[in-house]
């Protein structure tokens, strides 16, 4: 029987290997590092729960629920506290909620009166031409207005991309957006229009997608992806090169110092963008070359996990969390009500944040010392949820890349992966920097490059 080699044993990684095995093809996942997981981590010390990188899965397809019914961790699931569904904006220094129905909008005071007003006449502008490759902030500043831009989508690709507004093209980093315009005419319009065709698809909107953790934080999640891959992952095995000729695909790894040759019918590199284009990839003599892959952006991002005292925050904390638009000019990007949405985050009579800091924002303040930046993110926790203590508990963890950034351009990133894929027969790319950041876009990788694995091999 062929057998695969999947490169990388992150969400993508561990889900394509899983799904192959379980049709039973042999996979072998090489994963550079001591664990699997990728950014995905979960820290448990002195009673509290940290994430140092991604927090909630958001179930946008039922593809999630499948994976984890699979690997047998149902009964280990959680969904966010339904009492924690409020987010928070901040406007003048103080939290806002974000209003999520027409009555609460027109109520709202993260709003003015004339952005209000405004909003109605969207669905009557003019659409932009297909051919023009927009940035976010064109787009919403054209559709909905400068104060939409700065209160409601700058501090949403904050909390998403880490990213700008000005540099993310709308068509690559929000193509759903991008569709409803094109489609519909308006978003409004395609918001109401477009519900029908989800519902028949069985997809999920993202406002109402349910956010997922299991009981031990979202590693349990990867750790068990690990237990049933077994003797198929080889960690500390970090690949350097590999080349494609008639017979298959040779993959030369280092381990422990030592570099050795395995060979398999088909590959799937499931890296980081800056991982792939450092790979020396030949197929058929001929070089492979991501060297261009170098280029995307990946912005640095330091997630900070504080614990406090209960007493010692005025706030109710009744939400999800608030994200922080630029323009109110404070430290962190924004920070998640932790102990909120899922229990046993903290110690009792205690709460947990999570605060993230950095980004395209300000990449310096991510870069900066530990105390620096714990400082500056209780200076901002002070103004925003009134925290008067120190902290009990405090966790930091420095993603000097963190996030690929989708900017205007990103087409010629997406076209070379494409185009390698389709002349390098049984070579396949996946993950984060292909199709989509998010660790929903990443299952959903995993198993469309299962898919199309299946297919080069001919599986049923
Ligand atoms: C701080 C942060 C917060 C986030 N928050 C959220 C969130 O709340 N919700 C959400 O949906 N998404 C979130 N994301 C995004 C999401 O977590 C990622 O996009 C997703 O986990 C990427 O998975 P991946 O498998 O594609 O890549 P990765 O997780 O990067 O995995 C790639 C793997 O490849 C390995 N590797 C690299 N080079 C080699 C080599 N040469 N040989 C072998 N192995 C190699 C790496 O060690 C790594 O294990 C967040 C991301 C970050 C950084």
């Amino acid at each position: 029987m062929k057998s695969v080699a999947i490169i990388g044993g992150g969400i993508t990684g561990l889900t394509a290997a899983f799904n192959l095995q379980q049709r039973g093809v042999p996979v072998t996942l090489y994963e550079g590092s001591e664990r699997v997981g990728g950014v995905i981590r979960t820290v448990h010390k002195d009673g509290y729960l940290a994430e140092c990188g991604p927090n909630t899965i958001l179930e946008t397809s039922p593809l999630i629920g499948q994976l984890i019914r699979d690997v047998d961790l149902e009964s280990r699931q959680l969904y966010t506290d339904p009492a924690a569904e409020k987010r928070f904006l901040v406007r003048n220094k103080k939290l806002i909620e974000l209003p999520v129905s027409p009555l609460a909008f027109i109520g709202s005071r993260l709003f003015s009166w004339r952005a209000k007003a405004s909003l109605l006449a969207e669905p009557c502008r003019k659409r932009a031409a297909g051919d023009l490759e927009e940035n976010l902030a064109d787009f919403v500043r054209r559709r909905l207005g400068v104060e939409f831009l700065d209160y409601a989508i700058n501090p949403f690709v904050a909390g998403v991309y880490a990213g700008d507004p000005e540099r993310l093209s709308v068509k690559h980093a929000f193509a759903k957006l991008y569709d409803l315009e094109q489609r519909y005419g308006s978003l409004i319009g395609g918001q109401i229009f477009g519900a029908r065709e989800r519902k028949r698809r069985g997809a999920i909107s993202k406002q109402n997608a349910k956010k997922i953790s299991f009981d031990k934080g979202l590693q349990v999640l990867t750790d068990r992806l690990g237990e049933k891959l077994g003797e198929q992952v080889r960690l500390n095995h970090s690949v350097k090169r590999i080349t494609g000729d008639p017979e298959g695909w040779s993959i030369d790894f280092e381990n422990a110092g030592i570099t050795t040759t395995s060979t398999h019918s088909s590959v799937l590199l499931a890296l980081p963008a800056f991982r792939l284009a450092d790979l020396e990839i030949h197929c058929q003599n001929k070089r492979v070359d991501l060297s261009l892959l170098s280029q995307i952006e990946y912005p640095p991002v330091t997630s900070v996990v504080l614990g406090f005292r209960s007493q010692d925050v005025s706030h109710p904390l009744d939400g999800f969390g608030v994200l922080i638009p630029e323009v109110e000019k404070f430290n962190s990007l924004g920070s998640i009500f932790s102990s909120a949405l899922f229990p046993n985050r903290c110690p009792d009579g205690h709460l947990t944040f999570t605060s993230y800091i950095g980004g395209t924002r300000s990449p310096e303040l991510a870069l900066k010392e530990k105390d620096e930046i714990v400082r500056l993110i209780m200076e901002d926790l002070r103004v925003l949820v009134g925290l008067s203590g120190e902290p009990t508990y405090t966790h930091c963890f420095c993603w000097p890349r963190a996030i690929p950034q989708y900017n205007v351009g990103y087409g010629k990133f997406k076209m070379l992966m494409e185009e390698t894929e389709k002349r390098a027969a049984g070579l396949f790319i996946g993950g984060h920097c292909r199709d989509g950041i998010s660790l929903g876009d990443s299952i959903l990788s995993g198993y469309n490059a299962a898919d199309r694995i299946g297919k080069c091999l001919d599986l049923k």
